[in-house]
């Protein structure tokens, strides 16, 4: 078998910031300036392959294309070659970084699809086999009301994200939901809170019993998870913003995580997430990938790992979403009482519906950047000014 052509289809996810009736409700949350974009392969025995890339999908489809070239007219079954042979076309521009392993990520993931399409049988099986039939997901939740109706419809456990009243809006969220959902907080790492202040932050959520705290800081500054974990009983989480095993590396083995969380669609792909989750398995780790952002294929690609691996925590699922999410795949995953079905057809399980992706051409990738850190206001206080109105903030006042 021979790879005869590798197309990217980009697209808008969501209607782009204060335009149409979306922009009321979603703001710059999870659409608006969020695009995917997705690779499709094909072979000269007619099966084709799909997959996703995140990471910046806009600047990514160039890399797509320029990888096209050392790809057309190789047998897209040798997938550990054809990635070591991506990785060592583009070192030269890092090693480590998103653009790269986000595009070998699209890539990678087209390339077990076609393999498992080929053998007739689903990736998961081609991994190793299932340990599950079924993956628990975590959605998003910052109110009280939000977090009761996912619990409503079977979710059983939420994050909240962000850092406004990180203390009061956590507490409230365990009182309405009890101690039958599990609850987790992620920080977002900003460069803005102090290591000192992450600290604090977490002693005051211990009572509350997250099942982890994430991104506390920037996943980069090592030693200061290293400060935070010595100090602070709750599990932590990172790993969204790094890609390759190297870049996830220190996390895993300097034990400064207990739940890591790589990308999908940036860290390298279906090759790469599954040494990441063994990387893990020998240091106690759990894998819950990240993908808040991402969209349709790269959920499946997660499923199937999830599926195969016996670390698997969770999947985030941001269940609030685009409402034409589900019209740009078919079939739609099937959710279930908080959990998705692993999907059972041959490779991926799915396919792009390319028709419905051209309907949102890609206008913008990048946020609009609300904060402007005025004195006096609540962002000038969170995120510029070490003390000033954060003490009220840690007391949760
Ligand atoms: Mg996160």
């Amino acid at each position: 078998m021979k790879i005869t052509d590798i197309k990217t289809f980009l697209m808008q996810a969501g209607s782009p910031p204060n335009s149409g009736a979306w922009a009321a409700n979603f703001d710059t949350i999870s659409t608006g300036w969020r695009n995917w974009l997705f690779v499709k392969i094909y072979t000269d025995e007619g099966i084709t392959g799909v997959g996703e890339c995140s990471g910046w999908p806009r600047v990514i489809e160039t890399a797509v294309q320029d990888l096209r070239s050392i790809l057309i007219g190789e047998d897209p079954q040798n997938i550990e070659r054809l990635w070591q042979k991506m990785q060592v076309a583009i070192m030269g521009h890092g090693i480590t970084g998103v653009v790269g392993a986000g595009a070998m990520s699209g890539i990678d993931m087209a390339l077990w699809d076609i393999k498992g399409k080929a053998l007739n049988t689903p990736v998961w099986n081609l991994l190793g086999g299932k340990m599950r039939d079924r993956i628990r997901i975590y959605a998003h939740a910052s109110t009280p009301e939000v977090a009761l109706q996912l619990k409503a419809q079977g979710v059983t456990a939420i994050k909240a994200g962000g850092l406004k009243q990180p203390v009061r809006m956590l507490e409230g969220l365990r009182e309405a939901i009890g101690d039958e959902m599990d609850l987790m907080v992620d920080l977002h790492g900003p460069p803005w809170l102090t290591t000192a202040d992450a600290i604090a932050l977490g002693r005051r959520l211990e009572p509350l019993g997250l099942l982890f705290m994430e991104d506390p800081v920037a996943p980069e500054q090592t030693d200061a998870y290293q400060r935070i974990r010595d100090a602070v009983a709750i599990p932590l989480a990172a790993g969204e913003r790094l890609a390759t095993i190297w870049g996830l590396r220190p996390l895993i083995e300097r034990d400064l995580v207990d739940v890591v969380q790589p990308d999908t669609g940036r860290s390298g792909g279906i090759t790469v997430l599954k040494k990441i989750a063994a990387m893990a398995e020998a240091h106690g780790i759990m894998l819950a990938p990240h993908s808040g952002s991402l969209g349709p294929i790269a959920e499946y690609a997660a499923l199937h790992v999830l599926a195969a691996v016996p670390n698997a925590l969770m999947l985030e699922r941001v269940e609030i979403d685009w409402a034409a999410r589900p019209t740009v795949i078919t079939p739609a995953p099937v959710t279930i009482d908080g959990h998705i079905a692993v999907p059972t057809a041959p490779g991926l399980g799915v396919d792009i519906v390319e028709s419905e992706i051209a309907r949102y051409p890609s206008q913008r990738n990048v946020g609009l950047g609300k904060g402007d850190y005025a004195a006096g206001t609540e962002s000038s206080s969170v995120y510029v000014q070490s003390r000033l109105g954060r003490q009220r903030w840690l007391k949760g006042e």
